[in-house]
């Protein structure tokens, strides 16, 4: 089946084609661990999440890259705030990065490399882009690119140079360039500045990485010159993207990836997050109020990832009944098995894979999902089959087995003897004592059933 994602290279849904048979190369921009991921960077980690296992779902092999920037200014100043080494600083937050995201059931990348564990590549990388011109020394000693050698620079965010050039959305560097658009590869070390903070030595001068290039250095090592498709939010299309294009095309002189994704903002209460407005919310705040991490996966997944998520308490509140709901509909066990339906699985399966393969449908394929819990015609059997294929991408623990206690089973029994000798009375105290005990009896038309009360 054909896979079509919406490329924002050409701004159109394409066909999928991968550079090696069967398998995917797919970057993505991870954390810089300086703080805890807000909501919507997790947002653009469960869409990337899905991406890679519909993608296998496919039958591809993906392989993985996912970056931690452990190096930036944001770092730096916190370091000087409270007194702390580098790694006093990244650490305790890469670790609770894993933690949030192993909450919300998304798979880790097969590689994480640190920003500070690459300077070599980065070095090296810079070196190429001031042996090509592309690159020159600032006043400042800093190393900056030069857009204005790159001619098509802007393509991906679709801004021209000129508008660059008086755009708002500049970097505000208080280092020297030659143009407004020029952004920096490596910050010069300045000894009255950055005493005795993290420097490293290069032939160009001492200093660190700029953020962009970290990626361009990361992603070629692990995913080579060209790879299939890169990740992230809309929010990095410009500069940070559109700056990675021009330092890896400038460098190699290949095309650098051929598929861009890019996953929407995420609101609280329609406005935009920030520190500011006291809404930037973290996973823990969810855990708070008592609420399931996957109620986030939920209502992530209820939203295609190119739309704005409007976050609210109240959404996600109803998320997490409706994944009540449903994993408690997908658990439903029938006391006497019946043989599978082929042809009923076959039509769940295509509509699901279907709404995902064209460019992440994941409210239709949560719709399907849900359309297939409540429907009385296919065979439970079947059910289990296709709810723990479609849990595969899903990731919501909707097969997560219960077992259903000897007494329980039992009692189902027993009630369905005494339906049988029209004793209805009877049968209802036993349905009703099940309740109590937190299980459903119910009657379909594959026979009776069980399932547990969420
Ligand atoms: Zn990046």
């Amino acid at each position: 089946m054909a896979i079509k994602f919406y490329n924002y290279l050409t701004r159109q849904k394409e066909p999928f084609n991968p550079i090696k048979k069967g398998r995917v190369g797919l970057y993505t921009c991870g954390p810089t661990v300086y703080d805890r991921v807000h909501l919507g960077n997790l947002r653009t980690f469960i869409f990337e999440d899905v991406l890679k296992k519909t993608l296998q779902l496919n039958g591809y092999r993906v392989k993985h890259v996912m970056n931690i920037t452990d190096i930036d200014d944001k770092i730096i100043k916190k370091m000087k705030q409270e007194k702390k080494t580098l790694k006093q600083i990244t650490l305790p937050y890469l670790k609770l990065f894993l933690q949030d995201i192993k909450k919300l059931n998304i798979e880790r990348a097969a590689y994480f490399p640190k920003a500070t564990e690459n300077i070599k590549e980065m070095i090296k990388l810079i070196k190429v882009l001031l042996k090509k011109g592309m690159a020159y020394k600032g006043k400042d000693n800093s190393i900056y690119f030069d857009i204005s050698k790159f001619q098509t620079y802007g393509a991906l965010s679709e801004l021209t140079k000129q508008n660059i050039r008086h755009g708002a959305r500049i970097e505000n560097d208080e280092y020297s360039k030659k143009n407004a658009g020029d952004f920096v590869l490596w910050k010069a070390f300045n000894s009255i500045q950055d005493k005795s903070l993290t420097a490293w030595n290069a032939a160009f001068g001492k200093g660190r990485p700029g953020w962009h290039i970290e990626c361009s250095a990361m992603s070629m090592k692990y995913l080579g010159k060209t790879f299939d498709i890169h990740a992230g939010a809309v929010d990095l299309l410009f500069p940070h993207h559109e700056n990675e294009i021009a330092q890896s095309e400038a460098a190699t002189g290949q095309k650098f990836v051929n598929y861009w994704l890019e996953a929407e903002h995420l609101l609280v209460e329609n406005q935009k997050m920030s520190k500011s407005l006291g809404n930037f919310y973290t996973l823990r705040d969810i855990e708070k109020r008592n609420i399931n991490p996957l109620a986030f996966r939920y209502l992530a997944l209820n939203s295609h990832y190119r739309s704005k998520l409007n976050f609210t308490w109240n959404a996600v509140q109803k998320a997490e009944e409706s994944l009540k709901n449903l994993r408690s509909l997908s658990f439903r066990k029938i006391i006497k098995r019946e043989p599978r339906n082929a042809k009923k699985e076959k039509e769940y399966e295509t509509k699901f894979i279907e709404a995902l393969n064209n460019d992440l449908n994941t409210p239709r394929s949560l719709t399907t999902t849900w359309e297939l819990a409540r429907d009385a015609e296919t065979p439970q059997t079947s059910k289990d089959k296709l709810i723990e294929k479609f849990d595969k991408v899903l990731k919501l623990g909707l097969k997560t087995d219960f077992r259903i206690p000897a007494e329980i089973t039992k009692m189902a029994k027993n009630r369905e003897k005494l339906r049988r000798e029209n004793n209805y009375e009877k049968a209802d105290q036993l349905r009703q004592k099940a309740d109590n005990l937190g299980w459903i009896m119910e009657d379909t038309p594959s026979g009776p059933a069980i399932r547990k009360k969420l």
